[in-house]
């Protein structure tokens, strides 16, 4: 994407403005609190669309439909970050909405993006993007996998996390936890918390059940191998501190629409008199990144009219 040092200056200045009105926005993302006077269990919960992908690729293998939807491509990719830019959206972690839950403020539409898998294009795709548009993301790994073919190295794995991206566990081997033994379980749990937690130097706190599968004693011995937090397949957006072992997810698919990726997060693209073309993104005369195209039909809009007329970029 080129990008003039006009609009550079301008996107700066915007984004200068929403961390200087952040404190005082009233969050769109409310974190609401049991009332005092309630009965003694807490129940603090935040709506933040955990969004779920796996692949950030183009799907070459024909007739693989179970990888095509786990397949978006760079492309679309590319969109639904502009997308959420243009709309406002602030990149969060599980960390952030857990301080949420004990009365810390999120930012305006805060929204955590989660891989799963940690697969190399993780590190070659979806990162370069993600850097591009200032987001942060959470990657879940199976450790076992690392330095393994077509899977991020531990190089790869460094550098993700240099650029600020939170790793989770994905267990070491991606079982299905509800079918093993207890012990088994646990060194699951436990072998993998402390692998990636060696390689990342990071405390490792969030994890991704394998194939979101998950009962209450695989919960009860994540909580008791030092996660703070897992997430599931279910699908919503509302997180509830009292359900932080079986969190819900927004689930991105290979080849869906800008459209229904942006009703996911409640963005209603309102069609126009002027399209953004397939794979461009326009500025609006007032700085604001206000359209862009994508990969399905050439058609697909958000904002309103005031790109019309702005020159189309590359996206
Ligand atoms: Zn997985």
């Amino acid at each position: 994407m080129r990008v003039t040092s006009a609009v550079k200056a301008r996107l700066a200045t915007v984004a200068l403005l929403l961390l200087a009105l952040w404190p005082a926005a009233t969050p769109a993302s409310p974190v609401s609190r049991a009332d005092a006077s309630a009965p003694a269990v807490a129940v603090a919960q935040a709506t933040v669309p955990v969004l779920m992908y796996h692949y950030v690729r183009v799907d070459t293998m024909p007739g693989d439909s179970a990888g095509f939807a786990l397949s978006v491509t760079p492309q679309d990719f590319a969109a639904q970050m502009a997308l959420l830019r243009a709309e406002g959206f602030h990149t969060v972690s599980l960390a952030d909405v857990r301080r949420a839950w004990d009365g810390a403020p999120l930012p305006p539409r805060a929204v955590v993006l989660s891989f799963d898998d940690g697969d190399a294009d993780f590190a070659t795709a979806a990162l370069p993007v993600l850097l591009r548009n200032g987001f942060t993301a959470t990657a879940f790994v199976i450790s076992d996998n690392v330095g393994r073919a077509g899977y991020m190295s531990a190089q790869q794995l460094a550098q993700v996390v240099a650029a600020g991206i939170t790793v989770g566990s994905h267990t070491v081997d991606h079982p299905d936890l509800t079918t093993l033994p207890t012990s088994a379980v646990w060194w699951e749990l436990r072998t993998a918390r402390s692998d990636l937690q060696e390689l990342t130097g990071q405390s490792v706190d969030d994890l991704a059940y394998p194939y979101g599968t998950w009962n209450a004693g695989v919960a009860e011995q994540a909580a008791q191998a030092g996660y703070a937090d897992a997430v599931t397949v279910a699908p919503g957006a509302v997180l509830q501190s009292a359900q932080r072992y079986a969190l819900p997810r927004v689930r991105v698919s290979g080849g869906e629409s800008l459209a229904a990726f942006g009703q996911s997060v409640g963005v209603e693209l309102a069609a126009t008199a002027a399209p953004a073309p397939c794979g461009t993104w326009a500025v609006a005369a007032d700085g604001g990144l206000v359209a862009a195209g994508g990969a399905d039909g050439g058609v697909l809009t958000f904002g309103d009219a005031r790109f019309a007329g702005a020159p189309l970029q590359p996206l």
